[in-house]
């Protein structure tokens, strides 16, 4: 299985302390069923600062000691870029990292407690520039929660989103997982990804979530998922369904 979106980074962020923990989380990914894995470490979010230069060299350092160690699993380019009013200024300076480098998808995360007015604004810039953003985890986004119409919206307009496992077999309460699958029944996922951040509480449960999928929208729906994640490896288009809006709830009607 491929895993788009995960801090197994040793020293960078809030995922792997060091060079011991990435090693344990890489062996975690592999027994969990991963091959491919996409490290995409925090930049511009409050606390962490990561450039593109420095992720290349460090993930050119993780996949040496994977050799060494025998551990079967590649480790790819990426970043989780959050959404900032300075993300082209960092665009421009090159700072910026697309999935395995090639210009063409970045994972963008919102603030948890909300959607920044100017979110369109960044998605129609990126978008024209040949990028296509990846929400992640907008099942766990309070302002998405309590408006869906606004996430139809963003899909609507080319973002494609990233649905993290966690949420899917009900890790982070029931409420998101119900969200997470409302997302999925209107043709608003595109990828289901670990965002791993150690080998406990947050781990690789990529394989819990596609059962929980099977089980609850049909073998096809993971099918789907798994196919999109290995179209990103290969540098290839996912395929994006058309997005089905939320029905307006009306008073009185059940
Ligand atoms: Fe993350």
């Amino acid at each position: 299985m491929i895993d788009i979106h995960c801090h197994i980074l040793p020293g960078v962020d809030d995922g792997s302390a060091d060079m011991k923990e990435s090693l344990s989380m890489a062996r975690k990914a592999v027994e969990a069923g991963i091959t491919h894995l996409f490290a995409t470490p925090h930049h511009l979010n409050e606390k962490y600062v990561n450039v593109k230069s420095n992720i290349i060299v460090r993930v050119v350092r993780l996949n040496e000691s994977l050799k060494q160690n025998n551990i079967p699993l590649t480790i790819h380019l990426g970043q989780e870029v959050r959404i900032h009013r300075d993300i082209f200024t960092s665009l421009e300076k090159e700072e910026i990292l697309t999935l395995n480098d090639n210009g063409t998808y970045l994972l963008l995360e919102l603030p948890s407690g909300r959607v920044p007015t100017y979110t369109q604004e960044v998605i129609y810039e990126l978008l024209l520039k040949g990028i296509t953003p990846i929400i992640v985890h907008p099942e766990r986004n309070k302002e998405l929660i309590a408006n869906h119409k606004l996430l139809f919206e963003l899909v609507q307009e080319g973002a494609l989103t990233q649905i993290t496992s966690g949420s899917i077999i009900g890790k982070f309460g029931k409420s998101i997982q119900s969200f997470s699958n409302k997302i999925i029944q209107h043709n608003l996922a595109h990828f289901i990804a670990t965002d791993a951040h150690n080998i406990g509480s947050r781990g690789f449960t990529l394989q819990q979530a596609y059962e929980t999928i099977s089980k609850v929208h049909g073998i096809e729906c993971t099918f789907h998922f798994k196919e999109n994640a290995e179209q990103l490896l290969k540098n290839q288009s996912p395929s994006v369904e058309k997005p089905v809006p939320f029905k307006k709830k009306i008073l009185g009607i059940f």
